[in-house]
């Protein structure tokens, strides 16, 4: 039985990993118990995120690095947490209120992705940076540091820097630049963790703010964010998402968070009021985010790799050759890649995937490699009773 019944929807054997479309990560016991404990009563939402600040902070190291535009630095530690969407629309914002009338971002061209459009959402226009000349087979070159300098201009606001391990030019590189010039880089590090290190890394590195997704390896709610960074910026983006309808003679965020007395007036909904996040899909993150960064999930990550090696066991024989990728480090996640010999099997692997979706009971597995007739399999939301399904069905298309 499956509360999804009732709706009529069939659920699935999600080997794809943390992805949005399938519902995200599992979450924790720990963490669902949270969602609930922190439903059954009522706090105010600007006191809760003047909370996850502190702890976001303590974790992640933001808001200790002194570094300001203008005026002097500040020692601060502040993050309050959100959708990623919404953290990256309210961050962006929050950029833009920090400088005098800003409309540009830069970013690298090879970054750009569906996901910038919650930084144009908020009114951004981005400059591409540089070319990616490896990818377009046309030459040895990325994007490069001086390049970035070069594309700053009277209206640039700051850097959207997409984080991946493979970035170039580096975080660090780009961040001087841009700091040399006044300008703060906001970095989407949705999928930027494991390793846990990174948490603090990227702001070490010279991130002015940082969003991670709450509900990929993090496992929190899935539609949670983390933003962290400097305190001017992080109390900007809040103003951007605190619900405003209050009396100006009554509102009082707790000082720390918000400083009223910076403010003109009580200030109306912002654009991330559309993105808003409830008090137990914080309180969850929290649990998450905890568990996360003290190693509460190493014993489940140990538990991949025996699983996949079984799959890869299962398919001996079948059209099919496995590979464990796997870096190692404890933390990142093991991926099996199935690589299936489709002139032998008769199919490619864009019809065995459709196969697995329309199968009892639907898989979906990982389809980054589908055009090199190679099936992704991720380990993080397939149980033992699943991957034994999953097997099997794997060897009956295969075969
Ligand atoms: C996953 C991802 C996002 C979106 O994060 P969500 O928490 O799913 O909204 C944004 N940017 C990048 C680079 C991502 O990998």
């Amino acid at each position: 039985m499956s509360i999804y019944d009732d709706l009529g929807i069939e659920p699935i054997i999600n080997a794809s990993g943390s992805v949005t479309r399938l519902g995200g990560a599992p979450m924790p016991p720990e963490v669902v118990k949270a969602f609930a404990d922190a439903a059954a009563e009522a706090v105010p939402l600007d006191q809760l995120q003047a909370a996850a600040c502190r702890i976001i902070a303590e974790i992640t190291g933001a808001g200790k690095r002194a570094w300001s535009p203008r005026g002097p630095p500040r020692r601060s530690p502040w993050a309050p947490r959100r959708s990623w969407r919404a953290s990256i629309a309210a961050a962006w914002k929050s950029c833009r209120f920090a400088r005098d009338f800003p409309t540009n971002s830069s970013s690298h061209a090879s970054s750009r992705n569906g996901y910038d459009h919650a930084v144009r959402a908020a009114g951004a226009r981005l400059i591409e940076v540089g070319f990616h000349e490896i990818v377009a087979g046309a030459g040895v070159r990325r994007a490069e540091a001086w390049e970035y300098e070069a594309a700053f201009g009277p209206n640039t606001a700051g850097v959207l820097y997409v984080f991946t391990p493979d970035s170039r030019p580096s975080l660090r590189e780009v961040a001087e630049r841009a700091h040399r010039r006044g300008l703060p880089v906001l970095v989407d590090a949705a999928g930027g963790v494991p390793p846990r290190e990174r948490l603090r890394s990227l702001i070490a590195d010279g991130a002015d703010l940082v969003a991670f997704s709450g509900g990929k390896a993090i496992r929190g709610p899935q539609a949670t964010g983390i933003l962290c960074g400097r305190r001017d910026f992080i109390a900007s983006a809040a103003v951007q998402m605190l619900d405003m309808d209050d009396h100006p003679e009554l509102w009082a965020p707790p000082q720390e968070f918000i400083e009223r007395g910076k403010l003109t007036g009580l200030p109306r909904h912002g654009i991330g009021r559309g993105f808003k996040v409830a008090k137990e899909q914080i309180v969850a993150l929290l649990t998450a985010l905890r568990l996360f960064a003290t190693g509460g999930y190493d014993t489940i990550v140990r538990g991949y790799r025996p699983r996949l090696e079984r799959i890869a066991t299962a398919l001996k024989g079948t059209r099919s050759v496995c590979q464990i990728l796997d870096r190692g480090d404890g933390e990142t996640f093991p991926q099996l890649e199935i690589a299936i010999d489709e002139k032998a099997l008769g199919r490619n692997a864009f019809d065995v995937c459709r196969r697995l979706r329309q199968g009892k009971p639907p898989i979906y597995v990982g389809h980054w490699r589908l055009d090199q007739g190679r099936l992704m399999i991720s380990p993080m939301n397939v149980d033992d009773a699943a991957a034994e399904v999953l097997a099997r069905r794997l060897r009956e298309e295969l075969s």
